[in-house]
């Protein structure tokens, strides 16, 4: 709850934000924001807007190269929010200075090459504007496709079958009929490193939806009644038939696909000696790598990025996943260059 003092700064913050705010000042604005449906359409006309379309954010580039979104104020949109936009629309954050902000998907009709001249920007694959930004502005473009979908997907009570009310920010929706409530849903995956210190090795494996030459780390859901290590272990027999232990937590992030993830990234040991059994349904290899693969591997595509996004890769040439996923972090980590 939120006391009137509170309240009082909140609001004066709101009408003069040019001053940045302390952290506890931003989260308790951003849960009045969630959970105040009131407030939070009071703020839509202060509130700084970020456009997908058909999955794609907007995108601009500056002169010196870095991608980041671009914000758009609520004239500016204006015209883009029709009787519907509190289902397509949802609360992303707050700016430094407590400016709210917000995602607005735009309707499939609406043209988007006016919008991206008007703009100087470009809706870009999503998956491919996660590794272009910096890494709180992923988590910003994964957070907001993760509600949008959450919004869109989200219609009956699954206990009684009545239409839900959600609520604008995207925190929650409710059942009016037997008052259940639901929450974005977030699932978690265990991603693992694998090493084999007796032979100074790393375990990469490779699926078939890989552009060719790329390589990665192991990764699996959670099942029901799992810790996060028992998880690591499942994966790794599943997989490839190796048996590991020492399993550690090294850091986690958010994925927008397939609907919400949360990808714990682990680091563990292999048990001395063991040759990989790739599960022929889900890999199409798996080996061990010498340090100096692992590196070559970790430069090529820190050197081209690009590679995780062509199809005509000499297979020959390991590459990582790119900067950016999680599994090149714990890469990094094991050669003890991050
Ligand atoms: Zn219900």
């Amino acid at each position: 709850m939120l006391t009137r003092c509170l309240r009082n700064i909140i609001s004066s913050n709101l009408r003069h934000s040019t001053r940045q705010l302390s952290y506890v000042s931003r989260i308790r604005l951003l849960q009045r924001l969630k959970e105040d449906t009131g407030f939070c359409k009071e703020q839509l006309g202060a509130g700084q807007f970020l456009l997908y379309s058909k999955g794609k954010p907007l995108l601009g580039r500056s002169t010196s190269g870095e991608t980041s979104p671009i914000w758009l104020n609520h004239t500016s949109v204006g015209e883009l929010m029709d009787q519907n936009f509190e289902l397509n629309c949802a609360v992303l954050g707050l700016s430094e200075t407590g400016v709210p902000q917000f995602v607005l998907n735009i309707g499939e009709t609406v043209g988007t090459s006016s919008l991206e001249q008007e703009n100087k920007g470009r809706f870009t694959d999503l998956r491919v504007g996660l590794f272009l930004v910096d890494s709180p502005t992923a988590h910003t473009l994964s957070r907001g496709w993760s509600l949008l979908l959450w919004k869109k997907n989200t219609k009956f009570c699954t206990k009684c079958g009545n239409p839900l009310v959600l609520n604008l920010s995207g925190s929650q929706a409710s059942c009016p009929v037997c008052f259940s409530v639901y929450y974005p849903s977030t699932s978690p995956v265990g991603i693992v490193s694998i090493c084999d210190p007796s032979r100074d090795s790393l375990l990469l494996i490779r699926q078939p939806r890989y552009p060719p030459g790329m390589y990665s780390c192991i990764a699996g859901f959670l099942d029901a009644g799992e810790t996060l290590e028992d998880c690591v272990r499942r994966e790794a027999a599943e997989e490839v038939g190796i048996e590991v232990h020492k399993v550690s937590y090294l850091s986690s992030q958010h994925w927008p696909f397939p609907a919400g993830s949360l990808m714990i990234g682990c680091q563990a040991e292999a048990l001395p000696g063991q040759e990989p059994d790739p599960c022929k349904v889900e890999l199409e290899d798996a080996r061990w790598f010498t340090r100096n693969q692992v590196q070559e591997a970790f430069d090529r595509i820190k050197e081209n990025p690009g590679l995780r996004t062509r199809k005509d890769n000499d297979p020959e040439k390991i590459f990582l996943a790119p900067r950016g996923a999680i599994a090149n972090f714990l890469a990094g980590r094991w050669l003890n260059i991050l």
